[in-house]
């Protein structure tokens, strides 16, 4: 016989998934209804609103499309881009990396504006690049690179993009619910993100909101969109009044989404990005107070995703894995070219906590401590400390 599953504790403090909210987790429970019950068409509706809501957009095509965050960038690149399409995308990190392969697959004529890893991309880069490769259909960057910790300021590009007539297209995976995206107010037209990060709900959703002009294009396309799953033309006839049958939306996917935006509704959005900015500025001074560096450009570090540069002394992987195993604790490694180089730590979504901040600290400075790693002991936790007492 096999097991029930009954699984150790965790405080999920990496790249994401991130810990899922209590009241998700309930909502998740809650009895199917049948995808086209009056009722479930309501809470569709509600979760188009809420949605909205976070990204603040009046745009009228607001869906979830079924898969995590990399359908959502998929679906906004196998929608607007034909064969042939010129596409500039900004590439600081692994998500950029993936952009390009997605596009590519689409058919897209790729121009990569590279900047280090850790770094922003920057938007004299991208003109160069309007400038250069005249006409360009679309502009995409990321905005909160997962990989990396760079936070990418994105109004000059959105700008940029709208005076070359190019589409603006943003990777929010990370991002939405812990930081403003402002979709609307910065003018972009295409944007995804997914419910694993800032959201505090289980991977499974990818929130896709596109403007009236990015509409206009996939309207006017001269061939059909390849992907049949990700056509937001029948999948919006789906979420909209028609309600006609495309595919099967996972219901209770759908529930824990409905009830993770509520929950950010009901903190507000400006103290859900004040919640996130605090705790990951204290735990920054925590780090830098035991005399561990940051990775990400000072002045372009995000708040829910901290990296940190590895101590030349010290085991990533064995560091890692005491976390793990003596406090339940699980932070991320690097990737690509900053494997064993630094660690990422996530305070995103539920995961963003005063008590989280501290319980990290205090465990990565016992484990560095005991493994004989030099570290000023005894002062992180009171500079992050200090830091949330001055700024409440
Ligand atoms: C996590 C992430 C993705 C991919 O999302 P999945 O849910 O893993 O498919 C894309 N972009 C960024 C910035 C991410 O952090």
């Amino acid at each position: 016989m096999n097991q029930e599953l009954i699984l150790p504790k965790r405080l999920l403090m990496g790249p994401g998934p991130s810990d899922v909210h209590p009241h998700v987790l309930k909502a998740m429970a809650t009895p199917l209804l049948g995808h086209l019950d009056p009722t479930f068409l309501n809470i569709m509706n509600e979760t188009m609103e809420l949605i909205r809501y976070v990204y603040e957009t009046k745009n009228q095509v607001t869906i979830a499309m079924s898969g995590t965050g990399s359908a959502g960038m998929e679906t906004v690149f196998v929608n607007l881009i034909e064969p042939g399409d010129k596409v500039i995308i900004g590439v600081n990190g692994l998500f950029g990396q993936r952009m390009v392969d997605v596009a590519k697959r689409a058919g897209a004529e790729v121009i990569q504006v590279h900047a280090e890893w850790g770094r922003i991309i920057n938007p004299d880069d991208i003109e160069k690049a309007l400038k250069n490769y005249s006409p360009v259909k679309a502009v995409a960057v990321v905005h909160a690179e997962t990989s990396t910790g760079a936070n990418q300021p994105l109004e000059e590009i959105a700008k940029l993009a709208k005076e070359y007539d190019a589409l603006m297209i943003v990777d929010a995976v990370t991002s939405l619910g812990g930081t403003k995206v402002g979709v609307d107010k910065i003018g972009i037209d295409a944007v995804y993100s997914g419910t694993q990060k800032c959201l505090s709900a289980p991977p499974g959703l990818s929130p896709v909101s596109l403007s009236d002009k990015a509409v206009e294009v996939l309207k006017s396309r001269k061939t059909k969109v390849q992907s049949w799953y990700l056509d937001l033309s029948m999948i919006q006839a789906y979420w909209g009044q028609e309600r006609f049958y495309h595919h099967t939306a996972p219901i209770s996917m759908i529930y824990a989404l409905h009830e993770a935006l509520r929950l950010i509704k009901e903190e507000g959005l400006e103290a859900t990005f004040k919640r996130h900015e605090q705790n990951g500025r204290a735990l920054q001074a925590g780090i830098e107070a035991m005399g561990l560096e940051l990775f990400a450009q000072e002045g372009h570090r995000l708040p829910m995703l901290t990296s940190v540069n590895i101590p030349d002394s010290a085991d990533d992987v064995k560091v890692r894995h005491l976390l793990l195993e003596r406090y339940g604790l699980e932070i991320g490694g690097g990737l690509g070219p900053t494997k064993n180089k630094i660690w990422r730590v996530g305070l995103m979504g539920y995961s963003s906590q005063r008590s989280n901040v501290i319980q990290f600290l205090t465990a990565l400075e016992s484990i560095l401590s005991e493994l004989k790693i030099k570290i000023n002991e005894g002062e992180a936790v009171k500079a992050a400390e200090n830091y949330l007492n001055n700024h409440e």
